[in-house]
This record gives C-alpha cells, sequence and structure tokens, in this order.
C-alpha cells in the first residue's frame, strides 16, 4: 500500500531526492495525473490568471449577492484605507481587502479558483497578492506557492473531506488559511520546517470553526472570514519567522482538525441549523429569501 501522503513524508522525499518541497509535489503530481511538466505549469499559469482576474473583479464589485446579504465591502474598504492608514498593519488590511474582494465574487457567482473550496476562495490569493505586491514576488514564486498550497491541500485530503458539509468551516477557511501561510512562508523564502510551521500555527487557530452560513448561502460569514483567515495566516508567517513553534507537530495537526470535523454536530456543518443561521436576524434573512 502506498504511503499517506503527510508533511512528514514529504519532508523525507525532499531530503532523499534532495528536492525542494516544489519538486517534490511537481513530481507527484507528473507521477499520479500522468501529465507533462509543461501541462502541470500552464494550469498553473491559468489559475493564476484566474485569480487576478476575480481579484480585479471583485475590487470593482458593487452588486448584491443572490442572497442581499454582500454588497461593495471591498469598494468600502478601499476608500476607507486609501485615506486612512490600519492599525494591524498595511500588509494585513491589503491582505484583507483583496480576500474579501475575491470571496465577494464568489458569493457574486463570478469566477474564482477553489482553494480549496468556492467558500474560502478568497484567502491564497489575498496572501498572496499582497505579499506580490508587498515584496515583488513576481509569477514565478507565485506558481512555487500554489505548488506548496497544492501539496498542502493533498495532506489534509488524506484525512479529510475539505468541506464545510464534512468538516466545518475549519475545513474549508482553516485549510485555506494553512495552504496561505505554508505557500507564504516558502515564497518568502522559509525552510522546509517552517514551511509546515505556519501551516500548523494557522491551522490551530481555526479548529473548531463552524460552518453556519445564514439561509445556507455563502455570503455570512464567509466573506469577511475570508479577510480574518488571509490576516491569520500572515501572523502565523511572521510568528514562525520569529522563532515561535507549533508544539503539536504539522501531522498531528491535521488529525486533530478531521477529529473534530467528525465530533461537529450536522447542525453545524452547511445545514443552517445552528449557529449564526439559527440567529433572529439570520432567520429573518433566511425567510426573505425563501
Ligand atoms: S461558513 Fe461554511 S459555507 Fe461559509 S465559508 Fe465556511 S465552510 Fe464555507
Amino acid at each position: 500500500m502506498k504511503p499517506l501522503w503527510t508533511f512528514e513524508n514529504w519532508l523525507l522525499l525532499a531530503r532523499e531526492k534532495n528536492l525542494s518541497l516544489v519538486e517534490v509535489v511537481l513530481e507527484k503530481e507528473i507521477e499520479e495525473t500522468g501529465s507533462k511538466r509543461e501541462t502541470i505549469i500552464n494550469e498553473l499559469e491559468k489559475r493564476l490568471k484566474v485569480m487576478r482576474e476575480s481579484l480585479e473583479a471583485g475590487l470593482k464589485r458593487e452588486k448584491h449577492t443572490p442572497g442581499g446579504m454582500i454588497k461593495d465591502e471591498s469598494k468600502i474598504l478601499q476608500k476607507f484605507f486609501a485615506d486612512n492608514s490600519s492599525f494591524a498593519g498595511t500588509g494585513a488590511i491589503k491582505a484583507a481587502i483583496y480576500a474579501i474582494a475575491v470571496a465577494q465574487e464568489n458569493a457574486g457567482m463570478g469566477r474564482i479558483v477553489a482553494l480549496p473550496t468556492g467558500g474560502s476562495s478568497g484567502i491564497v490569493p489575498g496572501v498572496f497578492f499582497s505579499l506580490d505586491e508587498e515584496k515583488k514576488l513576481g509569477d514565478e514564486k507565485l506558481k512555487e506557492g500554489l505548488l506548496i498550497a497544492a501539496g498542502v491541500g493533498m495532506v489534509v485530503g488524506e484525512k479529510l473531506e475539505m468541506a464545510g458539509a464534512a468538516g466545518g468551516c475549519q475545513a474549508e477557511c482553516g485549510v485555506a488559511g494553512g495552504m496561505a501561510a505554508a505557500g507564504a512562508m516558502y515564497m518568502l523564502g522559509g525552510k522546509e520546517a517552517e514551511v509546515f510551521q505556519a501551516f500548523a500555527l494557522a491551522v490551530k487557530n481555526m479548529l473548531g470553526l463552524v460552518c453556519d452560513p445564514v439561509g445556507g448561502l455563502v455570503e455570512v460569514p464567509c466573506v469577511k472570514r475570508n479577510g480574518f483567515a488571509a490576516v491569520q495566516a500572515l501572523l502565523a508567517v511572521d510568528l514562525v519567522r520569529g522563532g515561535l513553534k507549533s508544539v503539536i507537530p504539522p501531522d498531528e495537526v491535521v488529525d486533530a482538525l478531521a477529529e473534530i470535523g467528525r465530533l461537529l454536530p450536522s447542525s453545524l456543518k452547511e445545514t443552517a441549523k445552528g449557529g449564526l443561521a439559527q440567529t433572529k436576524t439570520g432567520l429573518d434573512i433566511s425567510e426573505k429569501n425563501r
């Protein structure tokens, strides 16, 4: 039987073959899909293009989403922060605005890249594109970051289904935060262990996050949550850069994520039968949308 694709095995393969973490993911993709290297790189370029287009569209969006709960949030923020500084920091607010913009596109039925899902699709672009602007990373680095994010998604996918209906929002926005943190750490020159540590710190802080979308629509709390998760991913990177470590190893964090996903009641797994969806306002909105 093939060994599970874990962080530990990913690192072992990199060391055994003297390859970077990115090269190991590429080799795995080539082996599993039978695709050529150029095909995979072309596909990455296409995804990056779509991610950029959804960011641009989201930054301009001012149309109500189908449930009417989201409209022009990213525009409101852009306007305010054009004249005001952020207490959280320039990079953080930019990541949040970008993540919200893409998540708005998803909520408004625009075109996005699922990372790992539509509901959490703003987090990786929010982190990657804000870093790209601040640090001038360039497309080659962004593609490497995407491969790291994909590798992380594959590790998590071995143990749980990445869907709010299966594991709560920790399995969507939580995982996306981990993908973004790991990808960002790599792009910023982090060592292998630091890349996985950034994942662990980002995801640990999202464990137990429930999926309670108002009216069963991917609008509230989803869109703003993308902004928060993007900022947390950046903070995870900074904590690792500053020398902190997750006491619980990354693979065990994935085990905990999977276990918590199983333990969460179905009322908090996308059924809109609990949490924010069942508040008075949530129910009123839901009723109006019937
Ligand atoms: S709350 Fe549920 S629907 Fe919304 S982003 Fe999270 S997992 Fe997806």
